[in-house]
């Protein structure tokens, strides 16, 4: 374990800001994570805790306490629990891409589709991470996680932890009341690879064989082609989720623009596009001073060099009231806003 004072946090979040924290703790292992909530210590308030902050927007300093779990390994916890599937675990400190690169190799499927997205183990229950067709809580299967304020273990089962669409029970209920230590994902032995995305399959096949390690080839290629990569540009991905909205809504908008892309969600209500809206309104590849929108994904907000939280924060809101006011429909942001706004 290691205590930092008034560290810089550049290198904490993608966006790659700025600002910095009044104290900041590294923890390598469950008992440190005990420990340190056991009542013997007050940590100065707020507590927040971080993985590779590659879904988090730092608007000021941080004036209290922020939590970064280390806790490393990567095991087999039941390989004859039947002959299909197979349950591994990972620490939460451990690199999520790292994770999905060792299943592959093993031949261990399920995890290939969510290949090269930035972060930390810790973060995919709590983000409900998903691409290409594919969304973590269907592979997870409980989540160790120490309690905040006693330092306790409880283990969250799959149901417990709420999942939703980019959500789960640590962004509501829960929220900075669990630190997650470890995660537990069921993973197939004879696997059935998921190419329900055209565009996914289509790499694919010009890869050859519809393998494992050809749909991680294919994701990565694919995402190296569409996304920035934070290490060059600051960002935190996609900005904003994709609105469901009722089905009335959508088709009174579908009326004005037949081209609007939409997919059925659950009944009565359809998932639109945020980027389309956001380009729509004129933003994709707009730069103000060291802040723009991507000119290659209008959903990805982006630091060119020595921009401010602030700065991109009210890029964010311009870009929703433009929204609201076109098409009636409001963005709720991904991202996580770190500060008082
Ligand atoms: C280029 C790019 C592409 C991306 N593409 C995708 C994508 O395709 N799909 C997708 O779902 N996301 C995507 N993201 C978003 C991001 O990668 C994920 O949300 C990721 O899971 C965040 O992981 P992190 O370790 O950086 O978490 P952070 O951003 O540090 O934290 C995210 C949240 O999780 C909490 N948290 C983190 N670790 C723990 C822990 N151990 N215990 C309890 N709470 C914790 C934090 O407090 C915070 O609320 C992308 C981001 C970037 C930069």
């Amino acid at each position: 374990m290691k205590i930092y004072k008034n560290i810089p946090l550049k290198k904490y979040n993608t966006f790659g800001l700025d600002y910095t924290a009044e104290c900041l703790i590294h923890i390598n292992t469950e008992k440190e994570a005990s420990s340190l909530f056991n009542g013997s210590t007050d940590w100065k308030k707020p507590l927040l805790i971080l993985g590779s902050g590659s879904n988090i927007l730092f608007i000021d300093d941080f004036k209290g306490t922020i939590l970064y779990p280390e806790l490393e390994g990567i095991k087999i916890e039941e390989q004859k629990q039947n002959k299909e599937s197979i349950i591994i675990s990972a620490g939460a400190g451990v690199i999520w891409d790292d994770l999905v690169e060792w299943a592959v190799i093993k031949g261990f499927g399920g995890l290939e589709n969510l290949s090269l997205i930035p972060g930390k183990v810790g973060a995919t229950p709590v983000q409900n991470i998903g691409a290409y067709g594919v969304e973590i809580k269907d592979l997870i299967v409980k989540v160790k996680t120490i309690n905040l304020n006693d330092g306790s273990m409880r283990i969250f089962t799959n149901e417990e932890c709420e999942f939703g669409y980019r959500n789960s029970i640590f962004k509501n209920s829960e929220k900075s009341k669990y630190l997650v230590t470890r995660v537990y994902y069921r993973l197939a032995i004879n696997p059935l690879v998921n190419l329900c995305y055209v565009s996914l399959k289509e790499e694919v096949n010009k890869l050859g064989k519809e393998t494992l390690k050809n749909v991680r080839k294919a994701v990565i290629k694919i995402r190296r082609s569409k996304l920035p990569d934070p290490a060059i540009i600051g960002n935190a991905g996609s900005f904003f989720k994709n609105p469901v909205v009722k089905s009335s809504v959508a088709e009174r908008i579908k009326k004005e623009y037949p081209d609007m892309p939409l997919f059925e969600d659950q009944e009565g209500y359809i998932k639109l596009a945020s980027g389309w809206f956001i380009e729509r309104c004129g933003w994709k590849g707009k730069r103000i001073g060291d802040v723009g929108v991507h000119e290659k994904q209008a959903l990805v907000l982006v630091n060119y060099g020595k921009a401010t939280g602030k700065e991109i924060f009210n890029l964010s809101q311009e870009i929703k009231k433009s929204v609201y006011e076109k098409f009636g429909v409001d963005l709720e942001r991904e991202v996580e806003v770190i500060g008082i706004i």
